[in-house]
Formats: structure tokens, C-alpha cells, sequence
């Protein structure tokens, strides 16, 4: 059980996802601002009967970036295509792609910032001028053809913003970062995705998962979808603040929706390193994880929550993460703890 985050942020269930996604935005729940810019440009680029302008959507895993992506090409009544940066290997495959869309079409990139340099180069003139100019060949007999291309929308999804180049950054007209979400705003996925999966749950139930997911909707119905097995099994399929709470522990998820890898990072930083600072790759060592996985999964809600902090030298404990974890911090620590 201690890798559930693993399993549910990176290897989600796409059938099961896919059934509990939003198509429209009003089932969209939370980013309120986000939600209402896209609108605005989306209803504007309609009034134009031009396609929209392209998108870039960052932040962690789990967030919505995905699903806004479907939702905007529903609104725009455009047919969606989607791939993801590291299976677009070469200017050949990207050509592939853009030589199958249609005029008005979306195509979403998924982690767009593990494109490759050389690829990367191709989507600027692509984005640009609806073109690109293909080698063909290679040596003396190679030459170059150029594909024109229908005018479409691409739209990107980064759970790394810091790692996307600054030319491809700025050939996004439209850029929204999503946040963490709010345990009410949580609360109300669980509810509406509890309809769906024709499982009963009261408020108290709802908001036991809400508190431990994170601040993210797909942590948040995978965790629902495990309490209703509990519930199904043990409970009559009801869900209630008590069988919330005993599938929970089950599960090894505590009240902070932190799982052993989560508790084994703080604790490296805090009784190996004696509170940091230390680096990513040293902690990454030290738990057995990839350090990408820390940085792109773990950190960002540890950071988020005030757990740790990142500083210049390298991650630092904070007094939260010693209390979380009830260790007292020794006298020399204690003095510089954030
Ligand atoms: P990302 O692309 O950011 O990794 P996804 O768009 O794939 O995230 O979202 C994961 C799942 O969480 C979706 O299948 C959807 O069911 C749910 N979800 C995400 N955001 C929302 C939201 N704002 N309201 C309701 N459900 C959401």
C-alpha cells in the first residue's frame, strides 16, 4: 500500500478516470479564475470562428490540466488529438501528427517539457506560422519539404514549468498555473464522483477522504474508489465518517493524506541530515526514488503544506514536519527552524 500516490498520480486507471472526468465546465469544480478566463477566450475565439489560441497548463500531477484540455475542445466543437513529449521522438513523428489534424483541431502534449531539443524546434514554426518544413533524407540526396498546416490549437500540459525552454514558453498566448485544491472544493469531486460510481456517502464521509487527498481530485477519487470497496464489503456500501476512517488506515494513508514516502522523506531530512539543508538527489538516494518523482509528485504538497522548505543550499525540515512526525529538534536546530 505505501506506493498508492505512485500508483494513482503517475499510472492512473484510464477507464476509470476517464468515466469520472468532467466534460463541461460547470462540473469542473474549483480554479475559479482559471476557469473563468478560459471561458472568456474560448467564447471569444468562437465569436471570431477563429481557432483558440494556444494553451500551456502547469502544475503537479493529478490537477485538472488533462481535463480542461478535453473540456476546451468540447466548448470549441473541435476534434481532440492527444500524445505526450517523450513518444514524440523525432521531427518525423511531430510531422506525423500535425499532418493528421484538422483545421480548428486541438492537439494536446502532455509532460511537453521532455520534448527534445530538435522536435521542440520544429513546434515553433509549427505554433508560429502553421508550418513546418520537414529533411527528408539524409547526405547528399537530403532535402526538405514543407507541410502547411491547418490552423489548430495546441495545447501543453508541464508538471515541470521551471524545465520548458523560454522560446517555447513564450509561444503559448494563454498560460494557467493550477493550485492545490481547497478540502471543500474536494470535498464536492468526492461527492459528485461518489453519484457516479453509485456509491452513497454523507458529508462527515466525504470530508474524512477530502482532508486526506492532498489537495488533488485524482488522489481524491482514487482514494474514494478504494473506501467504496471497504464500504461495499464491510458496510452495506455506505460510506460514513467511521468507514472513511477505518479504509483509510487501512489503506496507510494518515490524516495529512501522507503515505510512507512521504513520512520516509521527512524523516530522511530530519534524522539523517539533521534537518536539512540537503539536496534532492541525496534524499532521493537515501528513500530509493527517483529524484524527479520527488520533485514532481512528493515536494510540491510538502512544500505546499509548509513541511519542508526549499532554500538555496538544498531542502530544510520545518518546525511542522518535526511536530507531524513528534520529534524534538535539538537545540542548535531549533534555533534556525523555519
Ligand atoms: P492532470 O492532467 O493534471 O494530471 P487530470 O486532468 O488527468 O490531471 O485529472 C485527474 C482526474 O481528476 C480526472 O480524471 C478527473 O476525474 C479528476 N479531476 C481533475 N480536476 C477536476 C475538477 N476540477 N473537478 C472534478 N474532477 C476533476
Amino acid at each position: 500500500m505505501e506506493k498508492i500516490f505512485d500508483e494513482v498520480v503517475q499510472k492512473p486507471d484510464a477507464q476509470f478516470e476517464n468515466k469520472l472526468r468532467p466534460s463541461r465546465m460547470s462540473d469542473f469544480v474549483g480554479q475559479e479564475a482559471v476557469k473563468e478566463r478560459l471561458l472568456v477566450a474560448v467564447q471569444a475565439a468562437k465569436g471570431r470562428k477563429e481557432p483558440l489560441d494556444h494553451v500551456i497548463f502547469s502544475g503537479p500531477p493529478g490537477l485538472g490540466k488533462t481535463t480542461l484540455a478535453y473540456i476546451i475542445a468540447e466548448a470549441m466543437g473541435a476534434e481532440l488529438k492527444t500524445s505526450t513529449g517523450p513518444v514524440i521522438e523525432k521531427p518525423g513523428d511531430l510531422a506525423g501528427i500535425l499532418s493528421n489534424i484538422e483545421e480548428g483541431s486541438v492537439l494536446f502534449i502532455d509532460e511537453i517539457h521532455r520534448l527534445n531539443n530538435v522536435v521542440e524546434e520544429y513546434l515553433y514554426s509549427a505554433m508560429e506560422d502553421f508550418r513546418i518544413d520537414v529533411l527528408i533524407d539524409q547526405g547528399p540526396g537530403a532535402r526538405s519539404i514543407r507541410l502547411n498546416l491547418p490552423r489548430f490549437t495546441l495545447i501543453g500540459a508541464t508538471t515541470r514549468s521551471g524545465l520548458l525552454s523560454a522560446p517555447l514558453r513564450a509561444r503559448f498566448e494563454i498560460s494557467e498555473r493550477l493550485d492545490f485544491y481547497k478540502p471543500e472544493e474536494i470535498k464536492k469531486i468526492i461527492t459528485r464522483s461518489s453519484k457516479i460510481l453509485s456509491v452513497e456517502i454523507d458529508k462527515e464521509g466525504a470530508k474524512e477522504i477530502s482532508f486526506r487527498s492532498r489537495g488533488t481530485p485524482r488522489i481524491a477519487n482514487a482514494l474514494l474508489k478504494r473506501v467504496r470497496d471497504y464500504a461495499q464489503v464491510k458496510a452495506d456500501n455506505k460510506i460514513n465518517r467511521d468507514v472513511a476512517r477505518t479504509a483509510l488506515k487501512l489503506l496507510g494513508i494518515d490524516e495529512k493524506g501522507f503515505d510512507e514516502m512521504d513520512k520516509r522523506i521527512l524523516d530522511t531530512i530530519i534524522s539523517k541530515f539533521g534537518g536539512g539543508p540537503v539536496g534532492v538527489n541525496t534524499i532521493a538516494v537515501s528513500v530509493g526514488e527517483e529524484p524527479e518523482t520527488i520533485e514532481e509528485v512528493y515536494e510540491p504538497y510538502l512544500i505546499q503544506q509548509g513541511f519542508i522548505k526549499r532554500t538555496p543550499s538544498g531542502r530544510k525540515a520545518t518546525q511542522i514536519a518535526y511536530a507531524h512526525l513528534d520529534i524534538k529538534p535539538e537545540k542548535n536546530v531549533q534555533e534556525n527552524l523555519f
